[in-house]
């Protein structure tokens, strides 16, 4: 199975990646990759780029070395009502919005917190993507999570970096999180979470475990182009209509071209 698109990557703007857009880009290429998401993480976290950041991202080209470019954020889910530390007149700026649970503060919230705030989040619709919901750092109730992820047509991630470099013990409850979505007929997406360029597209950790699993194809959407373009045309449609932008529709006419 190929992987098309890979919607998380973090570039040297977050303090703690090392590679520029062009590098990213220039890896997607060499990977065969059709799109690539660039989303460093919101402002919350320590050592972020403030929201000029993202306010500016409409300078980056739409397509570099041929791979399509969706500007993004991994947002920091701040509370567990889901309110994200990206408000939303710069969300309107974005092709992709990631959103995810972060150590941004000393206060944890419990099993049940953690649920809630996923829940919430979800219920925003410029969410696209909720990250590596595996982390055993952030207990869930798993089944009510992809419950939600189902209603609220959210893309589940499988987060190939925490297999390899962060996150340990995850694997476990990506599986349950994995064979939830198998169950009730949840799209997941697959991505690298790279912080350096050679990671980009590196999805193998991932595609493993889908395959133990049995996960059939049609619910993994970036393993097809069509499956994948048609997805975020319905997202994106959504916010270009909010938005009157140029930027949105140029956006659009991209992924019909
Ligand atoms: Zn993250
Ligand atoms: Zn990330």
């Amino acid at each position: 199975m190929e992987i098309l698109a890979d919607l998380h990557n973090h570039t040297e703007a977050s303090g703690h990646a090392y590679s520029s857009v062009e590098e990213i880009a220039r890896e997607a290429k060499k990977k065969g990759l059709k799109y690539i998401g660039i989303t460093d993480h919101g402002p919350e976290l320590p050592g972020e780029p403030d929201l000029s950041h993202i306010e500016n991202i409409k300078e980056l080209p739409l397509n570099i070395h041929g791979v399509q470019i969706l500007k993004g954020v991994e947002a920091n889910i701040v509370d567990q009502e889901g309110n994200l530390d990206v408000p939303e007149s710069y969300i309107e700026n974005l092709d992709i919005v990631l959103a995810g649970l972060h150590n941004i503060s000393d206060e944890s919230w419990n099993r049940e917190g953690n649920t809630r705030a996923l829940l919430n989040t979800m219920e925003n619709e410029d969410v696209d993507i909720i990250t590596h919901p595996g982390n055993p750092d952030f207990p869930i109730d798993r089944e009510s999570f992809v419950l939600g992820a189902k209603e609220s047509e959210t893309l589940v991630e499988i987060n190939n970096s925490s297999f390899v470099k962060s996150r340990a013990g995850s694997s476990k409850y990506c599986k349950e999180i994995a064979l939830l979505c198998k169950k009730y007929g949840v799209p997941v997406i697959i991505n690298s979470d790279s912080h350096i360029s050679r990671d980009v597209g590196e999805t193998d950790q991932a595609l493993k475990l889908l395959k133990s699993i049995d996960m059939p194809k049609d619910l993994i959407v970036n393993s097809s182009l069509e499956a994948f373009e048609s997805y975020f045309k319905k997202k994106n449609m959504k916010r270009i209509i909010k938005s009157s932008s140029r930027d949105y529709a140029r956006a659009l006419y991209s992924f019909a071209g």
